[in-house]
């Protein structure tokens, strides 16, 4: 699984179920994503990636 620019990981609330864009960072020409740091909506701290969270749903 490799992860692109374009498409950015996105993140679910663990509490309300929000749906958040990571937030990218560019390090020695590769990038990374990391979760919010909390919900603006709840304010949980809890972030599931968005395809574990997909995989849990259907399963
Ligand atoms: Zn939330």
């Amino acid at each position: 699984m490799s992860h692109t620019p374009e498409l950015p990981e996105r993140y679910v609330c663990d509490g309300c179920h929000a749906v958040y864009a990571g937030t990218v960072t560019r390090e020695s020409g590769s990038y990374h994503y990391s979760a919010p740091d909390e919900c603006a909506a709840c304010g949980t701290t809890e972030f599931i990636q968005f395809e574990q969270y997909v995989r849990r749903r259907t399963q």
